[in-house]
């Protein structure tokens, strides 16, 4: 059974990693529909003055701090919180919170792969899981999908484009869908060569020409993995075949994905580049509502552009897709090792370009094979981020 509760009563949210970016859109839309919104959780990794901020902004008593120093810091400060607030410390606290007999869904934005056991454990409860982090599906997705139909709780997804792709597909049978194209906005350096690539620094990747991001995004976004990722990510959420999942440059971020029909005939979905749109669409589906940013507006010139992507500059897109072909527990290596060359780059440790090459070398390193369970996939995991740090340490600056 659901725990969608019927459209009188406000749907109760848990909010994992609320202190970031996904997590600050998500408060806007929960402040701005707090009659049929209501916030009964929040976590994060060390913040605790900005949850505590948030508590008491939305009277919210279950707080969860995944950092050991900081919860400890969050219980010292009780007065911080507002009266009578519980707070719960590392994975198993964010478990709990994720599994809160009050919560009718779990918003899951924690950055990387933490987020995971708690959402399998929203899952359990029958918990509507809206997911905006994709390193979770990319590493285990068969298994989150199994355990939401053996729970009969719903998936709803909260990243744009795929968010996009489940109200283009609403109501088509699938049998009618030939492929679907994920828009890229193309990152910092779309028009980058690659000799200029060579001397990108952190602080250039950071900065995103449409969208407002955690630092590991706004990397993945400008390296093209972010694509890779969700090409990944669309292939599990929506069941299709790797060369049904493809990508188009579309450097206004307006149009968020196409689905082709078999007729040939394409549906769009089309919003500002802000994630309000679809974070509310998740969590109020099936409702609409009025949005918190403002829509589309033709009454300017709105132009819509769209290029092949160039695999050659932007091999991540190539190895992602090699490992979905691959299969198996390719996509958990390339997003492990991604997320340790990632933060090698974004420490100073390794070049821009070095990204890409820890990928690869640690796909070529790593055996593949068919994970029968969950534990197969996370070891799988440890053994590609060990190999990734192993080959981080290779490369010379
Ligand atoms: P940010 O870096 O802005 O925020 C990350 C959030 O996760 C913070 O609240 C952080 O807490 C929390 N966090 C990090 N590690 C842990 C942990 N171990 N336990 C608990 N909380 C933790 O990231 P974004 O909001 O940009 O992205 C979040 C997720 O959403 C990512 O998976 C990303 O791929 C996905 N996503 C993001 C989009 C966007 O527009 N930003 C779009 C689509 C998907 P603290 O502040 O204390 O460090
Ligand atoms: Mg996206």
């Amino acid at each position: 059974m659901s725990a969608s509760p019927s459209p009188s009563r406000k749907k109760r949210v848990v909010l994992l990693g609320a202190t970031g970016s996904i997590g600050e859109n998500t408060l806007r839309v929960i402040a701005a529909h707090r009659d049929k919104l209501e916030l009964v959780g929040v976590a994060a990794r060390s913040n605790w003055q900005k949850l505590a901020a948030i508590a008491r902004q939305f009277d919210v008593r279950c707080v969860g701090v995944f950092d050991d120093a900081a919860c400890g810091e969050a219980r010292k400060n009780t007065a911080a919180f507002p009266a009578g607030t519980r707070v719960m410390g590392g994975l198993a606290g964010l478990t709990e919170l994720a599994q809160l007999p009050a919560a009718d869904v779990v918003l899951v934005a924690v950055v990387g792969t933490t987020g995971l056991e708690p959402a399998l454990a929203a899952l359990a409860a029958g918990k509507d899981l809206a997911l905006a982090s994709k390193e979770i599906l990319v590493l285990a997705g068969k298994f989150i999908l199994a355990e939401a139909r053996r729970h009969g709780a719903r998936l709803l997804p909260v990243d744009s484009e795929h968010n996009a792709v489940f109200q283009c597909l609403e109501g088509h049978p699938q049998a009618g869908v030939r492929r679907i194209v994920l828009t890229a906005s193309g990152g910092a350096f779309r028009d980058w060569s690659s000799e200029r690539l060579e001397h990108v620094t952190p602080a250039d990747a950071i900065k995103h020409p449409n969208w407002s991001m955690g630092p590991k995004i706004t990397v993945d976004s400008a390296t093209l993995a972010n694509k890779g990722l969700e090409l990944i990510e669309a292939q599990c959420l929506f069941g299709l075949r790797p060369d049904q999942c493809t990508a188009v440059i579309h450097p206004q971020s307006i149009v968020h994905c196409l689905v082709e029909f078999t007729d040939g005939a394409m549906l769009a979905q089309l919003s500002p580049p802000s994630m309000t749109f679809p974070i509310q669409h998740a969590l109020l589906y099936p409702e609409r509502a009025p949005g918190v940013d403002s829509a589309l507006d033709f009454t300017r010139l709105l132009e819509l552009e769209f290029r092949p992507v160039d695999e050659v500059r932007f091999p991540m897109l190539r190895l992602a897709r090699n490992s979905m072909v691959a299969g198996g527990v390719a996509p958990a290596v390339y997003n492990a090792a991604n997320e340790v060359a990632v933060a090698a780059f974004l420490e100073g440790r390794i070049p821009f370009l070095a990204i890409p090459r820890v990928v690869e070398q640690t796909l070529g390193s790593c055996p593949n094979f068919e994970p029968g369970d969950l534990s197969a996939v996370l070891s799988a995991d440890t053994d590609a981020r060990r190999v990734a740090a192993l080959r981080v340490q290779s490369v010379s600056l």
